[in-house]
């Protein structure tokens, strides 16, 4: 089987501000794999659209979540930091991989259900193809390691089979191009850390999201300390204090998404915070949690205040990133169409 080299490739869409979710279930990897790997992250203005976005707000949040990358410790100099719309190699290949899909794979995935509600027929067609999106997104650079949350994963497994079946339906041609017996990698997921999925604030059964109506069901990265400590104090619960061990959390999903979001801020485990709040009341719990909380976001809400002052250092984080994806990614989209049979006769 062909070796490809390792390669980290992640995103975020700019449908709003970046909340404790994503902080916890992507960021924090993100950052941490920096150290060890070549990374690409991109803000996925293409993935956002697939929802009506007021056009003013979506420049503003595109500018806002780069900022978000680069308050949490994205280095623009290590990491290639831009939005997808800048490099058209994305569409392009999503466009071949929108023919290599199968409509059965798409009507598996969660994700549009929850997403298009009861009104499917609504829904824009994009939001239906938006995996095979995903998976251009990813392939386009042969990215091997995409560091997401767990709600993630479903669309990992696709661009997977999608990878897998452009090197099955192609592996002639492939091989005749002299690539060997596989195009693409088969890209891995990366979902660790003790907050692979953090739920809503008002409801332990869904996840925390940018798109859920409230803003009282997720911590957003800029919220100022009281509306953390407000939000925290509001935080549905029920009335038992907090057991000493983990088993005592199972069936109790919002006890167990507090403790999974300290244990996370505090870059322990589960075990170690019911070690010291085993029997606490969360009128005791929840407190140390809003501080924890606080200490954590504030630094990175002022930094990200610094760098939205100045649009134009963002503006051009984002343009050399871009100009350094491009470079990557065009001659694997040429090297494509050629697989596929697609004439080039320019260039
Ligand atoms: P939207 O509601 O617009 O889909 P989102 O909150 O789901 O927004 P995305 O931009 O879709 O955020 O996802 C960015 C990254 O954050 C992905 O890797 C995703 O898996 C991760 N993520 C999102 N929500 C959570 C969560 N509640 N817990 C852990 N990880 C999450
Ligand atoms: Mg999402």
């Amino acid at each position: 089987m062909t070796k490809f080299p390792e390669l980290v490739f992640s995103g975020m869409q700019p449908t709003h501000t970046l909340h404790l979710g994503n902080y916890l279930g992507a960021m924090v990897n993100w950052i941490a794999m920096q150290e060890t790997h070549s990374c690409i992250y991109c803000v996925v203005d293409l993935h956002a659209i697939t929802i009506f976005q007021d056009p003013k707000e979506l420049t503003r949040n595109i500018r806002e979540v780069t900022a978000t990358y680069l308050a949490c410790g994205l280095d623009p100099k290590r990491s290639i930091i831009f939005n997808q719309s800048q490099v058209h190699e994305h569409a392009e290949l999503a466009w071949v991989f929108n023919c290599v899909a199968r409509m059965g794979w798409l009507n598996r995935m969660t994700q549009f259900k929850e997403k298009a509600g009861k009104d499917r027929e609504n829904a824009s067609t994009g939001l239906f193809v938006y995996p095979n999106l995903m998976a251009a997104d990813i392939l386009a650079y042969k990215a091997t390691h995409v560091p997401v949350g767990e709600d993630q994963k479903q669309h990992l497994e696709l661009s997977r089979d999608i990878a897998q079946k452009f090197n099955n339906d192609f592996a002639g041609s492939i091989a005749a191009h002299g690539h060997g017996d596989a195009f693409f990698p088969l890209p891995e997921p990366m979902i660790t850390g003790p907050a692979t999925r953090v739920m809503s604030l008002r409801d332990g059964t869904r996840k925390m999201s940018k798109s859920e109506e409230s803003d009282m069901t997720r911590i957003n990265l800029t919220d100022d300390a009281d509306t953390i400590a407000k939000k925290i104090k509001k935080a549905k619960t029920d009335p038992e204090p907090l057991p000493s061990e983990t088993k005592g959390l199972e069936k109790r999903p919002e006890a167990d998404n507090l403790v999974g979001i300290y244990a996370a801020l505090a870059a322990t485990t589960r075990e170690a915070v019911l070690k010291d709040f085993g029997g606490a009341q969360f009128s005791t719990f929840k407190p140390a949690l809003a501080e924890l909380a606080v200490t954590k976001l504030a630094p990175i809400a002022a930094e990200m205040r610094r760098l939205l002052a100045d649009p134009g250092h963002i503006d051009a984080v984002l343009a050399d990133g871009a100009e350094r994806a491009r470079a990557i990614a065009g001659p694997i989209m040429n090297d494509v169409k050629d697989v596929v049979g697609l004439l080039r006769t320019a260039g």
